[in-house]
């Protein structure tokens, strides 16, 4: 069991950042919430990178989510990697 950073609960199936790590529920739940950019100028907890802003959509990284606290985040670009890690411990798990 591992405790998850967002929401401070133990579980079975977290994906890992530097220092930090994110339960498939919270995932699931930013997933949803992504579309509302959080404000302010962030570091993203998982790649420990600012935010970039660019003309081009493909360069741009921002904050797109933070656990209640504020003190993790997760930028644009690692989402799309944290959701997909998570979908393969789930199907790692269901296949045991
Ligand atoms: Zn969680
Ligand atoms: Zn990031």
């Amino acid at each position: 069991m591992e405790l998850c950073t967002f929401c401070g609960i133990e579980r079975e199936h977290v994906v890992y950042g530097p220092g930090v790590c994110i339960c498939e529920l919270c995932v699931a739940e930013v997933s949803s919430a992504a579309d509302h950019p959080v404000q302010g100028d962030g570091v993203c907890s998982f790649c420990l990178k600012a935010e970039r802003h660019s003309c081009f959509a493909f360069r741009r990284r921002k904050i797109i989510v933070a656990s209640a606290a504020g003190d993790v985040q997760i930028c644009s670009s690692c989402l799309p990697i944290i959701q997909n890690v998570d979908d393969r411990n789930r199907k790692a798990a269901s296949r045991s």
